[in-house]
């Protein structure tokens, strides 16, 4: 195995640098237990800086990711296991408050189930992406056909979101919470070229964050 130049070098500045100017918060928190003020589900896209826009400091975020920041429905049960039990541990364990769904524009996940169904499956298959992406099936008759390819694109990264929701709702343990005001969700659509946040409003619109 070969270490990378990359991983050496960042390795090295930020333990030179981060790391040592916030060495006693480090400390602390290794003596605590976590205590994150937010569960955040995200894609695995590498554009997508979570910590970063909402300015996370050392166990501020409980973070899970997938493909198309997903979280299947109580029927996919091949599916929803892995991004369930982060939930699961995120909400029973350490009885965080907030859940936030980050979806995001140009999403590969998205654009690839689109293009999957729209050119007829004649695009790659792949062995387990499409058993993941599959979950978007409910939602992809959703898309109005009089939209543009972008305007259906984003339709369909928002309509993700709000199906998550949706199927939070199914989780007995999550929709209790949400039930006892114990949990906040909160639906938000990331705007990669202007640095844009969308948030789902109570009137199951998306509405400018600030
Ligand atoms: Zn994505």
């Amino acid at each position: 195995m070969e270490i990378p130049k990359f991983l050496t070098e960042r390795y090295r500045n930020w333990k030179n640098n981060t790391f040592e100017e916030y060495k006693e918060i480090y400390i602390t928190a290794s003596r605590n237990l976590q205590k994150p003020i937010a569960v955040i589900i995200t894609c695995c896209d590498s554009r997508i800086l979570e910590n970063t826009i909402f300015d996370g400091k050392i166990g501020d975020y409980f973070i899970h990711r997938n493909i198309a920041n997903i979280i299947p429905s109580i029927n996919d049960k091949q599916e929803n296991i892995q991004t369930l039990s982060a939930i699961e541990y995120g909400l029973k364990v350490l009885k965080i408050p907030n859940l936030i769904i980050l979806g995001h524009s140009n999403c590969g996940g998205i654009e690839y189930y689109h293009k999957k169904i729209k050119e007829n499956k004649k695009v790659n298959n792949f062995e387990y992406i499409d058993k993941w992406v599959s979950c978007l099936s409910k939602i992809y008759s959703k898309i109005p056909g009089d939209l543009s390819e972008d305007q259906k694109l984003t339709f369909f990264e928002q309509e993700n979101i709000k199906q998550s929701i949706r199927n939070l709702r199914e989780y007995e343990f999550i929709n209790k919470l949400i039930n006892e005001n114990k949990l906040n969700i909160i639906g938000l659509w990331y705007q990669i070229n202007s640095g844009l946040i969308k948030f789902l409003d109570n009137n199951n619109s998306f509405t400018n964050l600030d």
